[in-house]
């Protein structure tokens, strides 16, 4: 066994192994894998070895894509037989809203490049034969997509990594972690210890363990998933003497089940209700090959339903349950990539989908540690996702809630009540008492609308039979009564969004922002470092707040921050809430060791509130006596005022494009600010608004976001940002990459668009855009613009088709529409109400 090796990787199963042969792959071979048993003897030798294409995340559809095309010349490459079925995959659909998500869906595929067909009821009787019909409004399948045998394949991918020079250790079980004064990882096995610069974990259930190992809380925490195999079934065996094909993978996700041909007969999984989080410490050190006693109560419901939908699967008896542990995340995507606080440790954990994922996630885990940035935006899959408030008793109640939703209609809008209320800014029972309904954004809660007095909606809507969508309409929390109707269109709350909206623009609101991350960051060097760090130039009078961009090396958007300079040697940043792991990780890992820099995480210290719209000087100059006119106190600038007896920082900026103030105030005084506003405001007709309005103001003036139209896909300059990005201003992280990117020439030019004929489906984000039936661009924001009254959508487009006035099309839920390019920011495009 080697001492020493550039780079470790704990755990033999799919995920690790694949991790190992991508290294390999990219031109490393010093690597090596530990498995403390066997091959696959984890999670993947129990698979049932599906791989669903189907992901309406961009991240994790890119990363399957990979993955079946990988499979796909394992067997060429390494001469070991994968057994890769490629039956194809349909999903039915019982209801309009089902065949929705399936076209919204399909916007994603195509703008990823993953084929889909949708096929009628009577298409798929032709393809299943045994299936009935009933009910069945249509269905989308992929056709590339089928299973492979799991263990077959983790075969093949040890086996071309060993080809290229990586070496394999089994039954070698890693029993310590340490980190070395020097920077690299001291692994310690019970057959010796390895030093390396990388440390890669894949070790599926056990990650529990390995997170106390190296000292993090990895927000996994595996559930149990059942599976049944029938004996054979002669109308099966009869198709296969007559030598006609597989049937293919089929998924009533109305019913929440998979069903495909097994050895004769029929394979079922469900994803069902009420089954529980195991391994919550890990397993036990002697597990292999480990199952669970099965539990049919729970799978009865989806028996019944399969039996009605095939009957055939009824017609034969059970040969075998399978119970076995999947790792689950909060949101039901892997972990893939850094880990936060250590410098290259790299996880690769969580994995649900992990026979589908492996390929891909291993590609993009190799191009990170090898060139320093993966080519995809894998933000949807980052560990840094999760904060320490993704603690035990949390993932518990998210990771069942994540599994037993794996086959929920998932709206645009979804907001999943598990583990809610958990962070609370002061001012939430305010909110809620002036109606608002609240959505959950790393952790917090924040209004997302405000339901007015009389607000509801008949109950009828959702009681109908068979409108499966009636559970995803849980109050927002336990004991709570309002309820919103989601949908892929316009919804019910849509009018009381574009109310707030226009009082926003007509009068004066206030929105809850508390959930922002802050940083402060001060010495004699800070200015020096976040120069050198960001692609703006830093603000240089006390008081002058600039929005600066951190690149990728590349030159692609990876943080995005508001730096207000507080004194001559400190800065205030304010930066996505949803990112405050990665920004902080992001920024910690780019700090030199330097005592001239003091940098801090202020999140928790300070709440924010924005008070905007044309009437909110008039309201804060009320309660301050800080003189609050343009002359002394002008946009982009801010200072500590007086609010009544309490104080904040005022910032005079926003994301709605109105007059405004940001609040920034020490979060023990919130609700005396918050009553002391909205005392104000009173005379003025102030009224709280929520994020839903903030989002649609926001895309009037083509306000960018990580990761929409910010990414590391696409470079500051194709992000239109060429106002924030200074190359000329000296070094800075970036710089280099991105201008040379750009002398190549922009692939992506950021636009904005009116959409045409839209009665009631607005673009979200994803939806793909042509020309003369070309694919020449995608949405990545997209919604209603109320000032302007005009369905916008916000996009990337092939730079040739950017143009002011440049004709397009988008597909929304199926249907094209006419779209034209306009210019950004359709309202107010010379921010006017902003310096009013
Ligand atoms: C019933 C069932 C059906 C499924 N069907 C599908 C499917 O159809 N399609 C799909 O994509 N996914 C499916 N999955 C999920 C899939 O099995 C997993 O996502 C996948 O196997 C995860 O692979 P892994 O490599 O991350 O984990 P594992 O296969 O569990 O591998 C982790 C390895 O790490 C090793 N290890 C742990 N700790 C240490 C240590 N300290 N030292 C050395 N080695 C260590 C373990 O021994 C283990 O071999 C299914 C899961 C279940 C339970």
């Amino acid at each position: 066994m080697k001492t020493h090796a550039r780079v470790v990787v704990i755990g033999g199963g799919v995920v690790g192994v694949a991790t190992l042969h991508a290294l390999v792959k990219k031109g490393w071979s010093d690597v090596v894998l530990v498995e403390r048993n066997e091959l696959t003897s984890g999670s993947t030798w129990h698979a049932a070895g599906l791989l669903p294409l189907f992901n309406v995340s961009y991240s994790v559809g890119q990363i399957h894509k990979y993955s079946v095309k990988l499979y796909d010349k394992l067997e060429a490459e390494t001469g070991q037989p994968v057994g890769f079925k490629k039956v194809s995959n349909i999903r039915l659909a019982r209801t309009p809203v089902r065949m929705d998500e399936y076209h919204y869906y399909a916007g994603v595929a195509e703008t990823i490049g993953v084929n889909v067909k949708f096929l009628t009821a009577a298409q798929v009787k032709e393809i299943w034969p045994l299936y009935e019909e009933e009910g069945i409004l249509g269905a989308i399948q992929h056709p590339d997509d089928g299973y492979i045998q799991p263990a077959d394949l983790t075969q093949a991918l040890a086996k071309g990594a060993r080809n290229g020079g990586a070496e394999i250790y089994r039954k070698t079980r890693v029993t310590g972690i340490e980190e070395k004064p020097n920077g690299e990882w001291l692994v310690k096995t019970d057959k010796g210890d390895i030093t390396c610069e990388h440390l890669v974990t894949a070790t599926g259930n056990f990650v529990r363990q390995t997170g106390q190992m190296v000292g993090l809380d990895i927000p996994v925490i595996p559930v149990q998933h059942q599976y049944i195999v029938t004996e054979p079934h002669p109308a099966i065996i009869e198709r296969q003497k007559q030598g006609l094909p597989e049937m293919g993978v089929l998924r009533e996700s109305d019913s929440s089940w998979y069903m495909r041909e097994e050895a004769g007969g029929l394979l079922l999984g469900p994803y069902e209700h009420g089954a529980p989080c195991c391994y919550v410490d890990g397993p036990d050190e002697k597990a292999e090959y480990e199952l669970f006693q099965e539990d049919l109560d729970r799978l009865a419901p989806h028996i019944e339903t399969a039996i009605a939908r095939v009957p055939a699967f009824g017609e034969v008896g059970i040969k075998k349950v399978y119970n076995g542990a999947i790792c689950y995340t909060p949101d039901g995507s892997p972990i893939v990539g850094p880990a936060w606080g250590k410098r290259n440790l790299w996880l690769n954990e969580g994995h649900s989908f992990g026979i589908t994922a492996a390929g891909g996630a291993g590609w993009q885990l190799a191009e990170w540690i090898v060139e320093g940035e993966p080519s995809i935006d894998m933000m949807g899959v980052d560990p840094r996702r999760f904060g320490p408030y993704a603690s035990r008793g949390y993932l518990k109640e998210k990771n069942e809630e994540a599994y037993r939703m794996v086959f929920m209609l998932h709206y645009p809008d979804e907001e999943r009540p598990a583990s809610r209320p958990l962070k609370r800014a002061p001012c939430y029972d305010r909110m809620k008492a002036l109606g608002a309904v609240f959505g959950a954004i790393y952790g917090w809660e924040r209004p997302n609308w405000f339901a007015p007095p009389g607000y509801g909606f008949d109950p009828e809507e959702i009681e109908k039979p068979d409108v499966l969508t009636k559970e995803n309409h849980a109050p927002v929390a336990p004991g709570e009564k309002v309820k919103e109707l989601w949908s892929f269109r316009r919804s019910n709350y849509f009018e009381h969004v574009g109310n707030e909206c226009r009082h926003v623009h007509e009068k004066v609101g206030l929105l809850d922002m508390t959930a922002f991350a802050k940083y402060e960051c001060s010495g004699p060097r800070a200015e020096a470092w976040l120069d050198s760090i960001l692609a703006n130039r830093i603000p240089k009078k006390v008081g002058r707040t600039g929005l600066c961009h951190l690149l990728s090396q590349e030159g692609g958007v990876r943080c995005e921050f508001t730096v207000s300079r507080t004194g001559p040697d400190s800065f205030y940043m304010v930066g996505p809430g949803a990112f405050e792991r990665h920004d902080w990780d992001t920024l910690t890992k780019l700090l030199p060791d330097d005592p001239g820099i003091r940098l801090q995480k202020v999140t928790g210290q300070y709440g924010v509130l924005v008070l905007a719209g044309p009437s909110a000087r008039d309201v804060l100059q009320k309660i301050t006596d800080t003189d609050l006119s343009n002359a002394s106190f002008p946009w982009l600038t801010g200072k500590m005022i007086n609010v009544g007896i309490a104080e904040a920082r005022a910032m005079r900026v926003n994301f709605v494009g109105e007059l405004g103030w940001e609040l920034h105030h020490p979060m023990e005084m919130q609700n005396t600010i918050f009553d002391l506003v909205m005392q104000a405001g009173a005379e003025f007709d102030i009224k709280p608004f929520g994020i839903r309005a903030m989002t649609s103001l926001a895309i009037e003036k083509s306000y960018r976001l990580i990761p929409r139209e910010l990414s590391i896909e696409y470079s500051a300059y194709e992000s239109g940002l060429d106002r924030f990005v200074h190359p000329n201003k000296g070094e800075f992280r970036g710089r280099d990459g991105l201008v040379a990117r750009h002398a190549e020439g922009d692939k992506w030019k950021y636009v904005t668009m009116e959409v045409h004929g839209v009665t009631d489906a607005d673009a979200r984000g994803s939806e793909p855009i042509y020309r003369g039936g070309e694919l020449v661009g995608r949405a990545t924001s997209g919604g209603f613009g109320w000032r302007v009254g005009k369905s916008l959508a916000l996009a990337m487009v092939k730079p040739e088709h950017g143009a002011e006035g440049s004709e397009l099309e988008i597909k929304i839920l199926g249907e094209m529409h006419k779209a034209t390019v306009i210019p950004e920011s359709p309202f107010d495009p010379d921010n006017e109400r902003l310096r009013a």
